[in-house]
């Protein structure tokens, strides 16, 4: 028997059916329905996202969001907004490839998570869903983006887009960026988006690793198209917490701003006000803690403020110092300098903190000086640096005055500093402070953070990441065998110290893939002795990061083909950083074929930091390492940090360490490297080593080469490039060596002899 039924029919069936189970559940009966107003998917929430009127609350079931495209447009009313929001704040996570866009009036999103995925489009939450239709008088409040970076290091996207204007981006936390582009960007590239009065404020900024490129700073407003014009964006009270992506943690691209109270945790980089006008900065504590290229704040261009900050332990030099004011260009383009004009600098308080740099950046191209500017009521105290202020130019437009020094310290001039003696002592609130009478006399006001870490970011969300590190773990001791060690390895947790037999041989018959940080060791006595029959012993992968303590490596058992390696990045890109760490260890006989390496390393990978201390090299048909991959000269690199002490190496054809930085950008620290007390020997000269140098130095921003014996080899390449890179070579001795080879730029050198036997 046929019947037929329309489709109305059977839309009318199914009505029926969940309006009785609405009835059902309405009745109390135990009822696992969804009830009415959550919506479960996509679909269901757009039906009711196109149906909404004002005061409508749209709940997200739930659960985990995949692959969710949220893309809608809604109007609220002053009195009645429209809001979205998780049926429990951090349970609805979207993941995949999931985004949040919108547009329309009094909109209010809220307690959604993003992890374990990355946005499609350009931006995870955007205040737009087209060019024109752009989101006004809305707020997303109690969100988290963690981590949800594009696994292509240099695909570019941003977490944050905000448009439009008189928006609210509050208590979220924006976690853990590791691809290029900025965390979050207030874009004015219409009208509709300038003079925009938005607030961003109580936001948790979290760990941002070292991007080893310009674009990761970590709030952006404006860009350099747009720079005159007014954004009016108000930023306080947000938590910026080790924020190290590039040197610019905030770069204020426009006119008429406001950073007001707003913390930064051992950010490596500074506040930089690098275009736009009418900008303030008040309020805000910088605590660099003593930590590596922590700034404070940068002033270029006209009628800028910079007063009543707290900087303390801040480290970095040159554009990254605690205070600078830069030179302009004169007549500047639109993306280059602007002349500082009329702006002021008052009432700071700069506390062990090391550089205070004027005129900076004093060039031919940017010889415009400082005009109408104050330096005025700034206490500078403490003893890590006693010669903090650098001049590069001439400061006859910076008025001085009412300024206070310790007496141990050299001031710049005798008039406006006057000396005091330093005393300074732990304040209530545990802030390093000066007296009471330094603190009045320049009416500073009590010395509190304006907002603690509590009181920023997602409430439900952990604000505890960005340390993964070496021995956190388990010890687990993997006794001596073939693959022994791969699947110690395969079954590690993070941190876990996989702790070898003294004099054991572990042979290895596949890849030992290294996810999370690892460390393998023997025991002090005889070195366990690692073999491998594959192409690369350690395969470094996105997350993972190596250890090596007290073991012999032995290129024996390898494959006879060329390019072996002991350890190799992923080939593929890789967003996470990694570091590796070889101390007391012995490398030999890597002569399986030509070309075989100790670390090879792939484009689109970076090292935060490599050491090598206590070991010795030798017999190695390729290099130690190469760090060279990213050659088109964009300012791109490969690691930050290299550190090789106490070792020595001999019989290696290529390059003991190959590190290469290409192009004239500015807004990196690295590469940095230190080599010391270390012995090089018949080393350098294989015929495929292309760079013919044994220790090659490209766009190294930091150098320090200090003694090291280098005998029968190729020499030291040096090649420096722009930023000031601070170079120093002492105590070389280069016997029957090929000697240094430089590009002529001035460096700092002592006792560097060219011997022959
Ligand atoms: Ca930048």
């Amino acid at each position: 028997m046929h019947i037929t039924l329309g489709k109305d029919n059977i839309r009318f069936n199914y009505l029926n059916i969940f309006f009785i189970l609405l009835v059902i559940c309405a009745w109390g009966m135990s009822c696992t329905e969804t009830p009415p107003g959550i919506v479960k998917n996509v679909d269901e929430f757009n039906m009711a996202i196109q149906n909404a009127t004002p005061g409508d609350v749209i709940t997200l079931a739930n659960g985990e969001w995949e692959d969710a495209e949220i893309k809608f447009d809604a109007r609220g009313s002053e009195a009645e907004w429209i809001r979205v929001k998780a049926e429990t704040p951090g349970q609805v996570v979207f993941t995949g490839q999931s985004y949040l866009a919108f547009s329309g009036e009094y909109i209010e999103i809220s307690g959604l998570v993003f992890k374990d995925g990355y946005t499609p489009t350009s931006e995870v939450i955007s205040f737009k869903t087209s060019k024109t239709s752009l989101a006004n008088h809305c707020r997303v409040t109690n969100c988290v983006i963690d981590n949800y970076s594009n696994p292509e290091r240099f695909d570019s996207d941003y977490w944050v887009g905000m448009y439009g204007k008189n928006n609210q981006f509050d208590h979220n936390s924006l976690i853990g960026k590791s691809n290029v582009g900025v965390t979050m960007a207030v874009r004015l590239p219409t009208e509709a988006s300038r003079e925009n009065g938005h607030i961003i404020e109580y936001n948790y900024f979290g760990p941002r690793g070292v991007l080893g490129s310009n674009g990761g700073e970590t709030l952006r407003i404006g860009t350099s198209h747009y720079s005159r014009t007014y954004s009016n964006t108000i930023v306080r009270n947000n938590y910026f917490d080790r924020v190290n992506g590039e040197h610019e943690i905030v770069s204020n691209k426009s006119c008429g701003n406001l950073f007001e109270g707003n913390v930064f945790f051992e950010c490596q980089g500074t506040l930089t006000m690098r275009h736009g006008h009418h900008t303030t900065v008040q309020n805000n504590y910088f605590l660099g803690n003593g930590k590596p290229n922590t700034g404070g704040i940068r002033i270029i261009n006209e009628y800028q403020t910079v007063k009543n900050n707290y900087l303390y332990g801040l480290t970095g030099h040159r554009f990254r110092g605690a205070l600078v004011i830069m030179n302009g260009v004169p007549n500047s383009p639109i993306n280059r300098y602007n002349q500082v004009v009329d702006s002021k600098m008052e009432n700071n308080l700069v506390i062990n903190s090391d550089y205070i740099q004027l005129c900076a950046g004093s060039d031919e191209e940017r010889s415009a000086t400082p005009v109408g500017t104050t330096f005025k009521n700034n206490l500078i105290l403490g003893e890590t640096n006693l010669q903090p202020f650098t001049i590069y130019d001439d400061v006859s437009g910076i008025e001085f005055a009412g300024n206070v020094m310790n007496e141990s310290a050299e001031a710049p001039f005798d008039q406006g500093f006057q000396k005091v003696p330093l005393q300074l002592s732990k304040n209530e609130h545990g802030l390093i402070v000066p007296s009471e009478e330094l603190l009045d006399q320049i009416g500073f006001g009590s010395v509190k953070l304006p907002v603690s870490k509590e009181e920023v970011g997602a409430s439900f969300y952990p604000k505890d990441g960005g340390e993964r590190s070496f021995d956190t773990g388990e010890l687990i001791k993997v006794a001596a065998g073939e693959d022994a060690l791969i699947q110690a390895i395969e079954s590690s947790n993070p941190g876990d110290v996989l702790e070898l037999e003294n004099g054991g041989t572990y042979l290895m018959t596949k890849y030992a893939f290294v996810h999370h940080p690892i460390t393998i060791t023997s025991p002090a006595g005889e070195k366990a002795v690692i073999l491998s029959e594959k192409q690369s012993f350690f395969k470094i992968e996105n997350g993972g990061a190596l250890q090596l303590m007290n073991l012999l490596f032995d290129g024996a058992e390898s494959p006879d083909y060329a390019g072996n390696n002991v350890i190799s990045t992923s080939k593929y890109s890789m967003n996470q950083n990694y570091a590796l760490v070889v101390k007391d260890c012995e490398v030999k006989d890597l002569d399986k074929n030509h070309s075989f390496d100790f670390l090879k390393s792939y484009k689109h990978t970076f090292a935060d930091s490599i050491i090598i201390d206590q070991s010795q090299f030798t017999n190695v048909t390729g290099a130690v390492m190469t760090l060279d991959m990213e050659t088109e000269d964009l300012g791109v690199y490969n690691v930050e940090n290299i550190k090789i002490q106490n070792s020595t190496f001999s019989d290696v054809q290529h390059e003991v360490v190959n590190v290469y930085r290409g192009g004239t950008d500015e807004s990196t620290f690295g590469p940095m490297v230190l080599i010391e007390n270390v012995s090089i020997s018949n080393s350098g000269k294989g015929k495929r080593n292309q760079s013919g140098a044994v220790l090659r130095f490209h766009g190294v921003q930091r150098l320090t080469v200090n003694q090291v014996n280098i005998s029968d080899s190729k020499g030291i390449d040096l090649y420096m490039t722009n930023g000031e890179p601070i170079t120093s070579l002492s105590n070389i001795q280069f016997v029957n060596s090929a000697g240094l080879n430089t590009n002529n730029e001035p460096f700092e050198q002592q006792n560097i002899q060219n011997l022959s036997k």
